[in-house]
């Protein structure tokens, strides 16, 4: 059972170039990830310890599990997600016998990426409330803590963990040792979302007007996660057509549903 909570993946097939307007993020993850695991030696040489742990924080859906996933495939690196959630939510009372076997599938595939997703379930603030739930949490996150502090930094682990709540974290991980290098992971800004478009609609049959600057212009504050989604459903309006190319207005109509779908939960949530 634990195995399944623990995505084990030896080839993701995501590169840097699906990843669309994160330039500098890209290369903060290849020099603190990439390069320790590429050439070592350097770090020996110069005699410095790479980053322990990285944390990729920003908005849901910005591409920080992309990251990850490139960075592992880039260096043929086993790549083992987990989620913070389900090590204190799918087995009550586990949490810290879960982080253990964790690592040790990590040792047991190296070279690893080791890819520790909503992070704030077990590294939130403490709160008042001493709750048996609380002290779970507790023992997964000093458990987590411990086999970072035993960590080989210049071993052929790397740790990446991700979170949407920046604000909720425990500033005891943060420590130097632990997930001492930050990198913010940002909604797109117009050109970037230009390129995620691109990306996106690299296989789709296209009417020769379709124009991505426009349509990236009109998409202020989508993410990444919701550009994907516009192209999928812009294909859906031109198949509902019975036509085969996708047309500009297809786009549009593709980005008003989405937006009339998200105020329609935004109303349900309330
Ligand atoms: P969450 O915090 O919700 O886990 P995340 O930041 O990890 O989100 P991803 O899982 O990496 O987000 O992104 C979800 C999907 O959205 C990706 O599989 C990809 O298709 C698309 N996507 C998100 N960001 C980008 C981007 N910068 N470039 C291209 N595609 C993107």
């Amino acid at each position: 059972v634990r195995a399944r909570v623990m995505q084990v993946d030896q080839s993701p097939d995501v590169s840097y170039q699906d990843i669309g307007g994160l330039d500098d993020q890209v290369s903060e993850v290849r020099e603190t990830v990439e390069m320790p695991l590429k050439s070592p030696e350097m770090f020996d040489e110069v005699g410095i310890d790479p980053p322990s742990g990285v944390l990729l924080h920003g908005p849901p859906g910005t591409g920080k599990t992309m990251l990850a996933k490139a960075v592992a495939n880039q260096t043929d690196a086993t790549f083992i997600k987990m989620a913070g959630s389900e090590l204190v939510h799918k087995f009550i009372g586990e949490g810290a016998k879960l982080v253990r076997d964790l690592f040790e599938l990590a040792r047991q595939h190296e070279p690893s990426v080791l890819f520790i997703d909503e992070i704030d379930a077990i590294a939130a603030k403490r709160t008042d409330s001493k709750t048996s739930g609380d002290a779970e949490v507790q023992r997964t996150m000093m458990q987590l803590l411990s086999e970072m502090d035993g960590f080989d930094e210049r071993g052929e682990i790397r740790i990446i963990a991700a979170t949407n709540r920046f604000d909720m974290l425990d500033r005891a991980i943060l420590r130097p040792g632990r997930f001492d290098r930050l990198i913010e992971v940002p909604k797109p800004d117009e050109t970037g979302r230009e390129q995620i478009f691109k990306i996106h609609t690299r296989g789709m049959n296209l009417a020769e007007t379709v124009d991505f600057k426009s349509l990236a212009a009109e998409a202020t504050d989508a993410s990444g996660a919701e550009i994907k989604a516009i192209c999928t459903e812009a294909g859906m309006f031109a198949i509902r057509d019975d036509r085969t190319e996708v047309t500009e207005a297809d786009f549009r109509d593709a980005w008003e549903k989405i937006q009339a779908e998200e105020s329609d939960d935004e109303v349900s949530k309330t």
